[in-house]
Formats: C-alpha cells, sequence, structure tokens
C-alpha cells in the first residue's frame, strides 16, 4: 500500500505527543526531527521538507496550541492540515467549458499510464458525471498507442477518434473536436504522444496542439512509483505548457509518497485525480484532506461510502434485506456479498479507511488474507442450486465431493456450512425480536 512507511512513522510519532498535557518548544523541536526524517525517507523534496517543517513548528509553539486544553491533539491537527495544504488544500475540479465540447489534452512520458488514464477518465466522466466524452488517438509514433486506444473504446463502448498514424497530430485534435461538435460531444480527450524523456520535438508538438485546441484542461499522466523524476517531470512539462492538473497513476502500488507530497509545492499544480490499479474504473478524484487523513491513520470515512455506493446495488440490497427478514437468504446470496465487497477493493486498504481501526488490538500488523475468501467462494461454487438453497440436506458424501471439487478439506466445507447455519440463526432471531416490538407497539 502506498506512503505505509511514511504512515507508519507519523502514527508513531504522532502517538508519542497525543496525550501530552502541556507541549514545550522541546517537544515540538524533537518530534518536528522526527517528521522530517519521515518526510525525507518518503522521498519528499528537500526544499518542500524544510518548509514544511518550518510551518508546522511555528504553528506548533503558537498561541493557538499554547492556549489549548488538548494541546497533544492541537499539534496534531495541525500536522493534519498542514499535509492537506501541501497536497493542495482543497480538491481541485476538472474544468467546464462554457461552450462544449470541453477539450482536455493528456500529456505524459511513455509508460507512465496516459493512454490507459485516458481510457479511465472518459469511464468517470461518463459515470459519475453523465457525460458523452469523445476519445482522440494523436499519438501517431509508438507504433501500438491508436490500437490500444481504440480497444479502450471498445471496452466502453465508446468512440475512438483515429486517422491512422500518417496524418498530424495537430490535424487529428482539430478534426476531431469538429467531429465532437457535430456529433454533441461534450467532453474530447486527446491522448498525445509520449516519449522516453522530455524533449523539444515532443514539446514542439503539444504546443502546437494547445495553439490549435485551446483546451480547457492539460493534465499531465505521472507515475506514482518514479518519486522526485515524477516531480522533475511535472516540472518541466509546467514551464513548456502550462499544466492545469496532474494524474498520478500507480499509487496503489507501494509508493512511498514523495511524489503526492511534492508536486503541488513544487509546480503550483494541483493533483487531480489518482490512478489506483490497472482496471477501467480504477480512477478517482484526489482530496487532499483525505489522503492526509489516511496518512495520519484518522481513516477516509468519506471514500468508504462512496466505494459503498459506488459497488453496492441498491436494489439487490433491498431484496437481501427482505431475504434477511424471512430467513430465506441462501449460499448464492452469500456470493454475491461476497463479490460486492471485493469490488470495493483489496480488504486491508478498505480496513485502513475506518477511523481508529489502525489502533485496534491485533490490526496495526492484521494481513486480511484475500486467499482465504477465494476458498469460501470455491466451496459455495462447487455446490448444486438445490444445496446452496438447502445446505441442511447435504449428506457426508456430499460434502467429500464438494471438498473434492473445490479442493478444500472436509473440515473446512463443515466450518463454513456451521457458520451460514449460525449466521441464519442470529438473523431469525433479530427477525422474531424485531416482530416482537412490532407487536408490542400495536397491542399496548
Ligand atoms: P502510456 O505509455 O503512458 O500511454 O502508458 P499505458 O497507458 O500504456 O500504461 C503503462 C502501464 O501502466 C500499463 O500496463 C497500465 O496498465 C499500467 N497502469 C496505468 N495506470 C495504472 C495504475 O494506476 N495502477 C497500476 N497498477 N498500473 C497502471
Amino acid at each position: 500500500m502506498a506512503f505505509e512507511g511514511l504512515a507508519d512513522r507519523l502514527q508513531s510519532t504522532m502517538q508519542k505527543i497525543r496525550g501530552k498535557g502541556k507541549v514545550n518548544e522541546a517537544d515540538v523541536k524533537e518530534m518536528m526531527r522526527e517528521v522530517r526524517l519521515a518526510l525525507l525517507e518518503a522521498d519528499v523534496n528537500f526544499k518542500v521538507v524544510k518548509d514544511f517543517v518550518k510551518r508546522v513548528s511555528e504553528r506548533s509553539v503558537g498561541q493557538e496550541v499554547l492556549k489549548s486544553l488538548t494541546p497533544g491533539q492541537q499539534v496534531i491537527k495541525v500536522v493534519k492540515e498542514e499535509l492537506t495544504e501541501l497536497m493542495g488544500g482543497e480538491q481541485s475540479k476538472i474544468a467546464v467549458a462554457s461552450k462544449p465540447p470541453t477539450v482536455i489534452m493528456m500529456v505524459g512520458l511513455q509508460g507512465a499510464g496516459k493512454t490507459t488514464t485516458t481510457g479511465k477518465l472518459a469511464n468517470l466522466l461518463r459515470k459519475k458525471y453523465n457525460r458523452k466524452p469523445l476519445l482522440v488517438a494523436a499519438d501517431i509514433y509508438r507504433p501500438a498507442a491508436i490500437k490500444q486506444l481504440e480497444t479502450l473504446g471498445k471496452q466502453l463502448s465508446m468512440p475512438v477518434f483515429s486517422l491512422g498514424d500518417q496524418v498530424s497530430p495537430v490535424e487529428i485534435a482539430k478534426q476531431a473536436i469538429e467531429k465532437a461538435k457535430e456529433e454533441h460531444h461534450d467532453y474530447v480527450l486527446i491522448d498525445t504522444a509520449g516519449r522516453l524523456h522530455v524533449d523539444e520535438n515532443l514539446m514542439g508538438e503539444l504546443k502546437d496542439i494547445k495553439e490549435l485546441t485551446k483546451p480547457d484542461e492539460i493534465f499531465l499522466v505521472v507515475d506514482a512509483m518514479t518519486g522526485q523524476d515524477a516531480v522533475n517531470v511535472a516540472q518541466s512539462f509546467n514551464e513548456q505548457l502550462g499544466l492545469t492538473g496532474v494524474v498520478l497513476t500507480k499509487l496503489d502500488g507501494d509508493t512511498r509518497g514523495g511524489a503526492a507530497l511534492s508536486i503541488r509545492s513544487v509546480t503550483d499544480t494541483p493533483i487531480k485525480f489518482v490512478g489506483m490499479g490497472e482496471k477501467l474504473d480504477a480512477l478517482e478524484a484526489f482530496h487532499p484532506e483525505r489522503m492526509a487523513s489516511r496518512i495520519l491513520g484518522m481513516g477516509d470515512v468519506l471514500t468508504l461510502i462512496e466505494k459503498a455506493q459506488a459497488n453496492v446495488d441498491e436494489e439487490k440490497a433491498k431484496e437481501l434485506e427482505k431475504k434477511m427478514r424471512t430467513a430465506t437468504f441462501t449460499f448464492d446470496d452469500f456470493l454475491d456479498q461476497l463479490g460486492q465487497v471485493r469490488n470495493m477493493g483489496p480488504l486491508d486498504d478498505i480496513l485502513k479507511m475506518i477511523p481508529g481501526a489502525n489502533k485496534m488490538k491485533g490490526m496495526d500488523n492484521l494481513q486480511i488474507d484475500e486467499k482465504q475468501i477465494g476458498h469460501v467462494e470455491a466451496i459455495i461454487r462447487s455446490m448444486t442450486t438445490h444445496e446452496k438453497e438447502h445446505p441442511e440436506t447435504m449428506n457426508a458424501s456430499r460434502k467429500k465431493r464438494i471438498a473434492k471439487g473445490s479442493g478444500r478439506s472436509i473440515q473446512e466445507v463443515n466450518r463454513l456450512l456451521k457458520q451460514f447455519e449460525e449466521m441464519k440463526k442470529m438473523m431469525k432471531q433479530v427477525t422474531n425480536m424485531q416482530k416482537g416490538k412490532k407487536k408490542g407497539f400495536k397491542f399496548p
């Protein structure tokens, strides 16, 4: 998980100061020494670290902390606010042109994830904002780039505008915008060419596209795993083109976080989105405050709720509630539930969004074994439809067959059946209690 080392170090530093009834300069100095090291180790830009430490130190020995009844916690609040500020403060929204279409130029070096992100962004714009984007293949140099965007378009059932690799990118962009106007697309996402390094030819071409299309946004896609290199790349693209936003990809990997914490300060360009995986729905709006909260182990309930809303089908939830009430919940329903939770992402990332989860006993080094869930799914999938609905009818030989079919042991099959029975019993009890309550209310 991203930011792990930084999060661990900052959290243990904060832990030391949290309960203090009095905070003096020596305490702050000691704490800031650790914060400084933690940030440097996370590959945060040297100057950014220096400024950050200075600001937090000044505020921590100032009146807002001294006068507070809980100075320890007040210092943590200062750290969180400054961390949020470092990443841009407010969430930075995507532009909407007063006269459609809104034109977005996607730029970046090869391998950063530009083409994938173009597809992900189109998907997000349609899903979350109800927009109708047109994807434009303007990378005519990398042999597979046009094909890659077309494949993404197919997966998304979205149109891709391309004129092959013999027409200039400027001309492609021009014709694409005309087409978007004719066909009422409200967003045009131009996937431009990448290179291995920043070079003059590339910049010249990008400037030409910018000149002609007058884009509402120029998003630089950078790979978070490349740390300070990402910051340097952002700086040179910004100087040459004037970026409006950065998309930081591969934040699902174990990046130390340096890029996320430095880009805004160094380039004065906000991070607008973050890539959280290879799939087309793995792009999220970047919220500095939520990220700061996660790094400091304070959880991120808002993202958790959004994830649940996006992944849990409302109709299914209602149906499920009815099944629980009438105690007709089957193994198929159980499988469905597991699937919905899984769609929300890796389980230990989800757990980290729950405030205080990291402080619960045993949770700090809890490794959720995703394989275990896979085993449960395999066992259920080996049952017949009748067995899923009436597990009580299963005899020893059927259980043996299910164990064999799923590659699990008989004990595991028995354990699952027992747990399921207990769960159903519990549902019945809760339902009966509720019925009793209702009755009592009706006939007092
Ligand atoms: P481009 O050369 O910049 O257009 O890069 P691509 O879009 O071809 O992406 C390069 C590789 O990075 C591909 O294998 C992508 O699947 C992968 N990738 C892109 N974004 C992410 C992300 O957020 N997380 C992960 N894990 N992989 C990503």
